[in-house]
């Protein structure tokens, strides 16, 4: 079994439903709809794509909607695309529709004139064009650059100042608009974008039950990670942006740091971006990329994702096996003791931490199958999961959301199970279910966790070593 998740982006190369049920056969766990791109519509009748192929295959597949957040975005050019030449002088025009060209380009946010300043610099084109403010003229609403790196640049492609976004409002009320829309679509995650403080996660948590996803993807986003990763249920690690605001040299150390922080803090993490970049138009992927994905893993990655490859890409599928087996062979040379002892920062004052760090020590100590562990928020097992047992962590629980939610989670398996009135009637029930699943085969050993009193979450006491 496989113990870290693949995430992949829904598009045109992998909606039409034979395509998406084969990447779900691949080992498909968490589709991304991507909502920087496309309509609403398009995004409901993907979702819907997804939740036919996981049921026609007989896996859970969650789905993630990713939400664009403040990005700053120019607007339409002539011809589509431009081509900047160094020296040559461009204007911003902030907040106006007009049609670009290579003297020109109308650029989405109004206020970015009062976030600028001159000497900042202005990335586009995915950070391959650098220009250089000259001047602002604040009452035009204009912005002076000269073209210190050229290149072409496309139409509505986004643009990036590092460290700077001043004035800009953290959470766009589209945002929020998109995700009431999500909801009622069925969206099992959200993902945030440009985060740059803890309060920006919190201030969303009002709008939903939902579990939020922080992308770091912001200079500011690195210096509040600890903050940032303790509001938010799961993190990403945004390469593509946090290449463009951060020397790119940064990014594998800030990588590192930022899934050390997930691990001790036991929040599941997702590695994104460029990860098989070269699968877009190629069957294989580069030496680089293949051990990109390993080291990601040897970081702690819950999950890694898939952009571009499974979106655009011609061989969706096949990067999706690809990092299904980069994984399973990666996972056998992981320090499984160690990040059992030392990964997660236990709390004290919560038993359930302790549960699960005893569980894991258990199986390693009495050569248990798996562990069990009926949960129904998801909490028991994103704490077991944090851990890093070396054996499977089969989480059973009665919300379709929760068994959904767990597919995020490095090294569980989730599936339902009914509501049970008593902890024993719970701990039978689940002995029986893993059998029933083929999870388990009758007789073996297992630990199973669970709560006191039974069916309130966030009460996980008990662990009970025996044979199914
Ligand atoms: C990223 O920047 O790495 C990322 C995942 O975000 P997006 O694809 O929305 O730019």
């Amino acid at each position: 079994m496989r113990r870290t998740k693949i995430v992949a982006t829904i598009g045109p190369a992998s909606r039409d439903p034979e395509t998406l049920t084969a990447m779900v056969r691949a080992g498909l766990d968490v589709a991304r709809l991507n909502f920087s791109h496309g309509t609403r519509e398009l995004h409901a009748e993907n979702a819907k794509r997804v939740r036919d192929a996981a049921g026609r295959v007989g896996r859970q597949v969650a789905i993630l909607q990713d939400l664009p957040g403040p990005k700053i975005r120019i607007g339409a050019l002539q011809d589509d695309t431009v081509e900047l030449k160094p020296g040559e002088k461009v204007v911003l025009a902030c907040g106006s529709d007009a049609v670009g060209n290579e003297h020109s380009m109308s650029v989405s946010w109004n206020g970015l004139a009062g976030a600028v300043d001159p000497e900042d610099v202005i990335y586009l084109a995915d950070g391959a064009i650098r220009l250089r403010v000259s001047g602002v003229r604040q009452g035009d609403g204009e912005i002076e650059t000269l073209v210190e790196i050229g290149g072409t640049v496309a139409s509505r492609q986004g643009l990036n100042i590092p460290g700077s976004m001043r004035g800009l409002a953290a959470v766009p009320h589209e945002d929020l608009e998109m995700l009431q829309f999500g909801e009622s679509i069925g969206v099992d995650l959200v993902a945030l974008s440009f985060v740059r403080t803890a309060e920006d996660v919190t201030s969303v948590r009002r709008h939903t039950r939902l579990p939020l996803i922080a992308k770091i993807e912001k200079p500011q986003a690195m210096a509040a990670a600890d903050e940032i990763i303790r509001a938010a249920d799961c993190v990403m690690v945004a390469r593509g942006d946090l290449g463009i605001e951060l020397p790119i040299e940064e990014v594998p150390m800030a990588q590192k740091q930022l899934l050390r922080i997930a691990g001790r803090l036991a929040r599941p993490s997702i590695t994104a971006t460029q990860m098989l970049d070269s699968m877009v138009n190629s069957r294989r992927p580069t030496r680089a990329e293949v051990t990109d994905v390993a080291n990601a893993i040897l970081d702690g990655t819950d999950a890694v994702m898939l952009s571009q490859e499974t979106a655009i890409g011609s061989y969706p599928v096949q990067a999706i096996e690809m990092m299904a087996s980069i994984a399973e062979h990666t996972e056998h040379s992981l320090p499984y003791r160690r990040w059992n002892e030392e990964r997660v920062r236990r709390d004290a004052r919560d038993p359930a931490y302790t549960v699960a760090y005893s569980a894991c020590a258990a199986a390693r100590e009495l050569h248990l199958a798996a562990l069990v562990v009926p949960t129904l928020s998801g909490r028991s097992a994103r704490l077991l999961s944090a851990h890093r047992p070396q054996v499977p962590i089969y989480a059973l629980s009665p919300g379709r959301e929760t068994v959904r939610r767990c597919g995020l989670m490095w090294g569980v398996q989730a599936a339902s199970m009914r509501k049970h009135e008593t902890t024993e009637a719970l701990i039978a029930d689940a002995a029986r279910r893993v059998v029933e699943l083929d999870w388990v085969k009758p007789g073996a050993r297992v630990a199973i966790t669970a709560g006191l009193p039974s069916g309130r979450p966030g009460t996980t006491s008990l662990m009970q070593i025996q044979r199914v």
